[in-house]
């Protein structure tokens, strides 16, 4: 309570009545905060670029007790992701992350390393040329890596239901429902099984351990990036119970760059 101080992610601005903000976070230090930027539609040298997504931001706000919102005092830009924002393809994937973020995390619940890797993951998105070769490669072990640090890790190494490892496994299939792969034997009876190459669940697996700054290294081909999407969207929408919004725009999208 009081005055705070924090590294904080901008999700989602809302305005509020005539000349006030409600704006939505992901702090390093306090989770999920929402608060009320006083007079930030009309004073907008107060907050030049720093409540849009996804800015990083110095944010200093007072909390008070009798609210559920924190008054929002200064929110100075740290990075403006310009090259996310100019790009709709990189626009949605980091829609995407932050959706998976602001699900799973709770509001004053702090989780700094995964504050910390989304900061990396969007900084490498904003900065990654060659989008169109590299950015769903990247995009997937990104979002595998998001999953994993809120506990919601693939099971890709070895069959989920009896441990055979992959490599003893001749036909890998990976199952939503039971959240990893499974050997011949344990597939045996399951319904709703991907088929998918063991390359893939190879690429996917090393990204999860990965120094982030060098997920673009990775080698996927056409084949194996469609399977990590077949695979990882759904495996996070089960995880998570819900829908992701940002995924129907982004397929949306897709179909509008190759008809
Ligand atoms: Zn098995």
């Amino acid at each position: 309570m009081g005055h705070e101080r924090t590294a904080a992610i901008v999700i989602k601005t809302t305005d509020f009545g005539e000349s006030d903000r409600i704006v939505h976070f992901f702090t390093r230090e306090f989770g999920r905060v929402r608060g009320v930027a006083k007079g930030a539609k009309r004073s907008l040298r107060r907050f030049i670029g720093s409540l849009e997504f996804p800015a990083h931001v110095d944010l200093r706000f007072f909390e008070k007790k009798t609210s559920d919102l924190v008054r929002v005092e200064t929110a100075t830009l740290k990075q403006q992701f310009a090259g996310i924002r100019g790009d709709l393809e990189k626009l949605s994937e980091a829609s995407l992350l932050l959706e998976i973020v602001a699900f799973a995390t709770g509001e004053h619940e702090p989780h700094r390393p995964l504050f910390d890797a989304l900061v990396r993951g969007l900084t490498l998105i904003d900065g990654l040329n060659e989008w169109e070769r590299k950015g769903p490669g990247v995009s997937r072990l990104l979002e595998t890596r998001l999953l994993s640090l809120l506990g919601f890790e693939p099971g890709l190494a070895a069959c989920v239901g009896c441990r055979k490892p992959l490599d003893d496994i001749l036909h890998p299939v990976f199952s939503i429902a039971r959240g990893g792969v499974l050997c011949d034997a344990c597939a045996s009876g399951e319904r709703n099984l991907l088929p998918v190459g063991r390359d893939t669940l190879r690429l996917l697996a090393q990204g999860i351990r990965a120094d982030i700054d060098l997920l673009p290294r990775f080698t996927w081909s056409p084949r194996t990036a469609r399977e990590a999407a077949l695979l990882i969207h759904p495996f996070a929408q089960a995880q998570l119970g819900r829908e992701l919004r940002s995924l129907r725009f982004m397929e949306a999208l897709a179909r509008t760059v190759s008809p």
